[in-house]
């Protein structure tokens, strides 16, 4: 039978047609004021998303490549660094920071549990040798969101760095608000974009500590990226993925259209129904059931189903790609992505694939019992939205206060 792909998993992310359109323009020069006047925008438009008056710097790299580039612009050999450790990314920024030769202080919290910002805040008045922290917003490896504005709050004192990879654009972000440094993320998650482009914000502090910093850099060198920028005609310190950035402008004017407020809302919804569809499939969540979760959910498989096979069986049998576990959770989990293009029947399909593929794995699920769920879900979200549904709520309301 045919099958439609449908791309599920929390990066890369589907595109939307205008994106798919933009990508698809003949290539130019990024040397001329046409191409300046895309970049400052998509800069601009960052910066907008971000919530910061900062300036942003473009790389042409995954966000890996952006988070090095903060390694080696802001610490020197031996510098202590905390980094706040709850899944696979902040294990990768662990490592990261070992390998350049850093100390490393751990706030590690379990998989699938949240960092709690009064931990961070004790190891740091505990050790006051420590110059800066690191958390991860969206810990996509679990679909935990980290209370970020708590985080700021307690590394006030330090320099604070923020990985936003899959939290930007779909869950609240507020740098200046919030205090936070430097703040990396990039297209390929919640921004509708082809990867291959990675940014991130830099605040004054942070280019104070800039022109201590010892590490060698040359191709992530923020200096030159800032010089490129100010420049004349704006730009890169290098090539940049030009038609990547193309589709980025193109993903942001549709952020932008939505409005952030609408795109927050949806990627809360999004959550709410993969979770209740997960769970009426009879998965256990791993996610917590907060709205705050709202870019990826994850579930454990019933016991004896292999989580892997689980999501083959899924791709292979409906076009739809979810995605396994990593690390200790590699067979256990499978992970749905809902950040990015993606609406309620994308989750909802999602949903009646794994539980067709449970059923068909042998699990003791009955199809439909998960999507039902889901959609009784969305019934009532899409209620309360509808002028009845608000007439209804209104008159309920009304109700309650007369009897009260
Ligand atoms: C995707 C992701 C990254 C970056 O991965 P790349 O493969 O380098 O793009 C970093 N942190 C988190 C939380 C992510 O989800």
């Amino acid at each position: 039978m045919l099958s439609k792909h449908r791309l599920m998993v929390p990066g890369p992310t589907p595109l939307p047609p205008a994106v798919t359109a933009a990508a698809t323009r003949p290539m130019e020069d990024e040397r001329t004021v046409r191409f300046a006047a895309l970049f400052t925008r998509v800069v601009d438009n960052l910066r907008r998303l971000i919530r910061t008056e900062n300036e942003v710097l473009v790389f042409t790299s995954s966000t890996t490549g952006a988070f090095e580039s903060a390694v080696q612009n802001l610490f020197s050999p031996g510098d202590r660094v905390l980094v706040a450790n709850n899944g696979a990314f902040g294990q990768r920024w662990v490592e990261m920071s070992r390998a350049y030769g850093l100390e490393v202080v751990e706030v590690r919290a379990p998989w699938g549990e949240e960092i709690d910002p009064a931990r961070v805040a004790a190891a740091l008045a505990a050790d006051p040798g420590i110059t800066a922290a690191m958390c991860v917003h969206c810990e996509t490896s679990t679909g935990v969101v980290n209370d970020i504005q708590g985080f700021g709050e307690a590394a006030a004192g330090v320099l604070t760095l923020v990985d936003s990879a899959s939290g930007l654009g779909a869950c609240d972000l507020r740098a200046d608000e919030w205090g936070l440094d430097v703040v990396v993320s990039g297209g390929q998650k919640a921004l509708m974009t082809p990867p291959g482009v990675a940014f991130l914000s830099v605040s004054d502090r942070a280019w104070e500590r800039h022109a201590e910093a010892r590490l060698p850099r040359y191709y992530f060198d923020w200096g030159a990226a800032r010089d490129a920028y100010a420049a004349a005609i704006p730009r890169t310190s290098w090539t940049p993925a030009i038609g990547v950035l193309v589709a980025l402008d193109a993903a942001l004017e549709q952020l932008f259209a939505e409005g952030l407020d609408a795109v927050f809302d949806r990627h809360r919804t999004l959550g709410r129904l993969a979770r209740s569809g997960l769970r009426g499939a009879g998965l256990e969540l791993l996610t917590p059931a907060q709205d705050r979760h709202a870019s990826v959910t994850a579930a454990y498989v019933p016991d004896g189903i292999d989580a892997d096979q689980l999501v083959d069986l899924v791709a292979e049998r409906y076009g739809v790609q979810i995605v396994g576990g990593s690390g200790p959770l590699a067979g256990r989990i499978i992970r749905l992505g809902h950040c990015g293009y993606i609406d309620a029947l994308d989750v909802i399909s999602a949903i009646a694939a794994v539980e067709l593929s449970l059923r068909e794995l042998g699990a003791p699920v009955q199809p439909g019992a998960g999507t039902v769920s889901a959609m009784q879900l969305l019934s009532s979200t899409t209620e309360a939205r509808t002028p009845n549904g608000a007439l209804i709520a209104l008159a309920a309301g009304l109700e309650r206060e007369y009897q009260s």
